[in-house]
């Protein structure tokens, strides 16, 4: 799939109920790409992404995701709806970070980063264990391998959490405002660990009102509003001439 876009939606249209919420989503994103998100609350960013890694259903358009059609697959001219077990296997390529960081409270940081190694991919306990080692030091969090979440900082849990995705070695990393519940001064350290993943050449679709961040890190800026992509280019354009009103409006907000 040289060359295919790591994402590719086309007129994606997803509705709950009566209400529709994405209207027609035209984006993409390139392999290695730091594809960053903005846009206002509700304006169907958590949808999109859930519906890039198979949680929500496409009702309308295309949504390639790693070179296969979201949901279903074309064969002899007809459409085969993925079975479960088809969907959670395309899960295991697609990293996921929540604002919540879902951190399973009883286990240590290193217990939560080997479980899918161990549950999903059938590693053997000591090598996912290992494996997990290797990516807590990866997010600086080697020394902490052994606590339980409620005795690491909020940026530290969101660290491992972003270790858990990696572990599952995703093609694709989505994060939904990673650091929207987190205290400001823990914010860096997170923002750190996603740049340092960029750097690393990670494709990734970062949801953030973090503007420095998609300034510095994003390869592209997409703004999002009332469910369409209003408008998308180089960070430095967009933040200094953006050509819509809308978009003007929204920055100012946050900026
Ligand atoms: P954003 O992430 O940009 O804030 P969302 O994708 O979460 O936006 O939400 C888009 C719209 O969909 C909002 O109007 C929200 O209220 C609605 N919505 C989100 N999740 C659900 C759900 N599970 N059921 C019904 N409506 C939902
Ligand atoms: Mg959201």
């Amino acid at each position: 799939m040289t060359g295919e876009p790591v994402v590719l939606a086309r007129g994606v249209r997803m509705s709950y109920g009566d209400t529709e919420v994405l209207r027609g989503v035209d984006f993409s994103v390139a392999p290695g790409e730091v594809s960053c998100v903005i846009g206002p609350s509700g304006s169907g960013k958590s949808t999109f992404l859930r519906c890039v890694n198979g949680l929500e259903p496409v009702l309308g358009g295309s949504l390639r995701v790693l070179g296969e059609e979201v949901g279903h697959t074309l064969r002899d001219g007809k459409y085969h709806p993925w079975t479960p077990k088809r969907f959670a296997e395309f899960r295991t390529k697609i990293g996921m970070v929540f604002q919540r960081f879902n951190l399973f409270a009883h286990q240590s940081a290193l217990d939560n980063v080997a479980c899918a190694p161990i549950h999903v991919a059938g590693m053997p306990g000591d090598q996912a264990r290992e494996l997990a080692m290797e990516h807590l030091a990866r997010v600086g969090l080697a020394d902490h391998a052994h606590k339980r979440p409620h005795q690491l900082s909020g940026g530290q849990q969101q660290r491992v959490a972003i270790a858990r995705a990696l572990a599952m070695s995703p093609t694709l990393m989505l994060f939904d405002e990673p650091t929207s519940a987190l205290d400001p001064e823990l914010v860096d350290e997170v923002l750190e660990v996603m740049k340092k993943l960029a750097l690393d050449g990670m494709t990734m679709v970062v949801v953030t009102h973090e503007i420095g961040f998609a300034r510095e890190v994003g390869d592209t800026l997409t703004f999002f509003d009332e469910g369409v992509v209003v408008e998308q280019g180089p960070p430095a354009d967009l933040l200094a001439a953006s050509k819509h009103p809308r978009t003007k409006a929204f920055l100012s907000s946050v900026l």
